[in-house]
């Protein structure tokens, strides 16, 4: 077992399958564009590192002949459990630069071996990383510059399985290492799905959603992993926690949200009862341009507050559009969409244009149709930007190595605050960006859309430099930071914290709960071997 599936295997260094992505012909147009947008004057499309110029440190470690097996300190293992896959990590690898891998990689197939593999570190104080798909953008499955300690990445892509399905309550248990797609395929005969996509969907699996408090593509209702969970199993250094199946409690604190969002710093979530859904028949989505983002924002608003729960509210900034290929640059677009399994969406959609045409949305003649096939939500403005959704992160370690900044923050702040909040985030991003790079655009999207406030996602490209990238980058996200934090937003929606969102988490979240979630973590975890230094200092 490797960190290769099949016979594909995934780029150690960044995102996707080593097949996969623009080849030289297209990195050469893209460069084009890139060119002419920023008027830059050339632009180099650095190699991507192969395993033989990595010159990676000795593993300082030895596993016990018990755990031997499942043990791996081949590069290729090393390297790729080394980052997770945001902008930094991406520009680290083109930079070759792998100073602190972890010193062995281990690839359990069940809870037993997770058990043994938590006692042996916990025994030889090692810390264990636990990494489901590596997708982490905040730094969640790297260790720490400053650990002197040896480290052991704990990959769970063996727990892979759907274990049962209980067709009278439509629950499932489920093992956490499963990836989006292998969980789907294992739902799809049976009639279900998770309907839990996040853009990630491919190379991130049940586990990691569940420690990092994930957000799906759809964009209101049932947002995050935690709306699909009824229980779960969690191994922690003094104990196995398991929660009851339920479909609600009112008995105390719950376990569950306890450690959803834990982010491995509690225990190794093994398995999880997830609520599963039919999988939709109706389908109706439509387009809608507004003259200003505020407009839009506005008609999103009062969709989200009339109880409608679109699968799809997601608003573009004229920007933003015009990038994804769903409109001119003139103008917001508001992408609408409702999905069924049972009934015809006609009423709904009816309603949500009604909201739209009130703000001043431009709606086309054909909006109120529903389709019933699974391609009804595929043509037009919303076909080509879930495209553009779906081939973002190939197209984004592209521009990596051509040297230009390219990363995107997120937040949700309530409507009262929104209007002000966005431009203060807009205001001091833009300002960073031209200061540092020249040139750049910062473009917004709302990801979900909630009845007291929305998800906006802001999304950078920059002109910059191999040797800057990094620098000029923190520089960007310190400004975009500090505009969230000093105006009530949070640092993060979905993306989680680890260890890149920690300097504002610490500020955003009350001491008294830091102090408490420090106790827990002592408690479960006296030796604090689980992911050291993320969402929480020393002990
Ligand atoms: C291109 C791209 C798009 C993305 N889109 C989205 C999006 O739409 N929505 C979203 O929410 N996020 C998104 N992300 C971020 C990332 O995919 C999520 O945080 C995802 O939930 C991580 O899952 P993973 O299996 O890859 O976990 P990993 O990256 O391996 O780990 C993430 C964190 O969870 C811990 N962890 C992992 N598995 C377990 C486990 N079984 N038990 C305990 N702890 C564990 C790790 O230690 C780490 O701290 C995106 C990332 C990329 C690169």
């Amino acid at each position: 077992m490797t960190f290769s599936m099949a016979e594909r295997r995934r780029k150690f260094w960044g995102w996707g399958w080593e097949d996969e992505g623009p080849d030289a012909e297209q990195q050469g147009a893209i460069a084009d564009i890139l060119k002419q947008r920023f008027a830059m004057k050339g632009i180099d499309v650095r190699k991507p590192p192969t395993e033989d110029e990595l010159n990676l440190p000795e593993s300082r470690i030895k596993p016990p002949d018990s755990l031997a097996a499942l043990c791996s300190t081949k590069t290729y293992d090393r390297a790729g459990h080394t980052y997770g896959k945001s902008y930094r990590d991406i520009v680290r690898a083109f930079r070759r630069s792998y100073d602190h891998p972890p010193d062995l990689v281990a690839f359990p197939r069940t809870e037993d071996q997770i058990i043994d593999l938590l006692d042996w570190c916990s025994r030889d104080n090692i810390v264990a990383i636990p990494y489901g798909g590596g997708s982490s953008v905040v730094g969640g499955t790297e260790a720490s510059p400053n650990e002197y300690r040896p480290v052991v990445s704990i990959d769970l892509g063996g727990l892979d399985q759907v274990l049962e399905i209980d067709k009278t309550s439509r629950a499932a248990r489920i093992q956490a290492g499963i990836f989006g797609p292998a969980l789907e395929d294992q739902l799809r005969p049976h009639g279900y799905t998770l309907r839990h996509f996040p853009q990630s969907f491919e190379f991130s699996t049940l586990g990691g959603w569940i420690a990092t408090r994930s957000g799906g593509h759809y964009a209101t209702l049932y947002t995050h992993i935690e709306d699909f969970l009824e229980s779960m199993r969690i191994v922690t250094p003094t104990g196995t926690v398991e929660s009851r199946r339920l479909p609600g409690s009112g008995a105390g604190p719950s376990p569950d949200r306890m450690f959803v969002g834990s982010e491995g710093i509690l225990g190794i979530v093994t398995e999880a009862w997830m609520r599963l859904q039919e999988r939709p028949r109706f389908r109706a989505s439509t387009a809608i341009t507004f003259d200003t983002f505020l407009a839009g924002a506005e008609a999103v608003r009062t969709i989200s507050q009339a109880g409608l729960f679109p699968s799809n509210c997601r608003l573009l900034d004229a920007g933003e559009a015009q990038t994804a290929g769903a409109g001119d640059g003139s103008s917001a677009v508001l992408l609408v969409a409702f999905e069924s399994a049972d009934h015809s969406l006609d009423a709904w959609m009816k309603r949500a244009v009604e909201c739209c045409r009130d703000h001043g949305g431009n709606v086309p003649d054909d909006a109120i149709k529903t389709v019933e096939k699974a391609e009804g939500a595929r043509g037009g403005a919303a076909g080509a930007w879930r495209n553009t959704f779906v081939g973002a992160p190939y197209l984004r370690d592209a521009m990596v190595a051509m040297g230009l900044v390219v990363e995107t923050f997120e937040t949700a702040i309530t409507w009262d605050r929104f209007p002000e909040f966005h431009a203060a985030v807009m205001r001091a991003t833009e300002y960073a960006v031209k200061e540092i790079c020249g040139s750049g655009s910062v473009t917004c999207r709302f990801t979900h859309a909630y009845p007291d406030g929305p998800a906006p996602y802001y999304s950078v490209i920059a002109p910059s430099r191999a040797d800057s990238q990094l620098e000029h980058w923190a520089e960007i996200k310190q400004a975009a930071g500090e505009a969230i934090i000093a105006n009530g937003g949070t640092i993060t929606h979905h993306h989680a914290v680890g260890r890149d969102h920690r300097p504002w988490y610490d500020r955003q979240r009350p001491d008294v709960f830091a102090r408490a979630l420090t106790a827990t973590k002592r408690e479960l975890d006296p030796s604090n071997i689980l992911n050291p230094g993320v969402l929480i200092g020393e002990l």
